[in-house]
């Protein structure tokens, strides 16, 4: 068994290793580039390299499924408020890093809820959006490869509905409502850029080590969720409004600097595919 194991693992290694992209993400211009996510500052893992590819000259889109109206400890705070804190917040976070404001679309589900949500009514709004978009690359949780990854609640509901709905997408005869009343086209997205993979499976880091300023000042605008004190009692947007303000800071600094540090300088690390959708999590060759 344990030698079948190993003779898998030499046949699929090189599969793996190249699994790279034609031309090195650092270099990548002209792409229209959508993450999906489920609550505003799951993006956060991927902002040194979305501020990145948006300054060399491409569009990012962030479509989040969940307004984040639940992610709070404070027993005075409304559904209502917290969505409006956090729309707020992710509108911040992305004028830090340079990303148009413009390009955030939130789907409006409850936070906590997208796995009980009704799943073709999610898949079909999402590809609404791909379709409508026409993204060359798509970011996204990591469903896993060969293996499904165990994520938080609407983490997992994110990461299957992203890649159904890449898969749905392409084929004009589902959906077909958009193609022939909205006048959208099939559309294929062929190259993946999984975030929260598990290390295994890791086969991509950028070095964001001139975008790191920029993602440490957009991860102090997540206060409601980043910040102890305005998780349990929020009182503000500014870490001042805070006594425990510079620690915080300091904390979302070194969040960058040294989580996900490879020798010392900061990366982000992600599961890289290409190829057609149905191919991005099996192991099986004949994708
Ligand atoms: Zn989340």
């Amino acid at each position: 068994m344990k030698l079948k194991l190993l003779l898998l693992t030499i046949l699929l290694l090189p599969c793996m290793l190249i699994a790279q992209p034609e031309t090195p993400i650092e270099e990548w211009t002209g792409k229209t580039i959508l993450l999906v996510g489920a609550h505003p500052d799951d993006d956060t893992m991927s902002h040194g390299t979305l501020s990145m590819l948006n300054e060399n000259g491409n569009d990012v889109y962030i479509l989040l499924l969940t307004t984040g109206n639940v992610g709070t400890a404070d027993p005075d705070m409304t559904r209502h408020q917290l969505a409006k804190i956090r729309r707020q917040e992710q509108l911040d976070a992305m004028t830090e890093l340079g990303l148009p404001t413009e390009n955030y679309i939130n789907l409006g589900y409850n936070d906590g809820m997208v796995e009980f949500a009704d799943r073709e009514e999610v898949v079909k709004r999402i590809v609404y959006h791909i379709r409508d978009l026409k993204p060359d690359v798509m970011f996204s949780f990591d469903p896993g490869w060969g293996y499904q990854t165990w994520h938080k609640a609407d983490h997992r509901a994110s990461a299957y509905l992203a890649a159904d709905a890449a898969r749905a997408a392409e084929w004009h005869l589902i959906f077909p409502g958009q193609i022939i009343q909205d006048g959208l086209e099939a559309h294929s997205i062929n190259e993946y850029v999984f975030y929260d993979s598990v290390d295994e499976a890791v086969n991509y880091r950028v070095d964001i080590s001139d975008y790191a300023e920029r993602k440490w000042n957009a991860a102090t605008k997540y206060i409601s969720q980043f910040n102890r004190e305005a998780f349990n009692d929020y009182k503000g947007p500014n870490p001042e409004d805070y006594t425990n303000a510079e620690e915080y800071v300091e904390r979302m600094r070194m969040r960058v600097y040294e989580r996900g540090a490879v020798d010392g300088v900061p990366h982000e690390s992600f599961r890289y595919y290409r190829g057609i959708p149905d191919g991005m999590g099996t192991q099986s060759s004949h994708y």
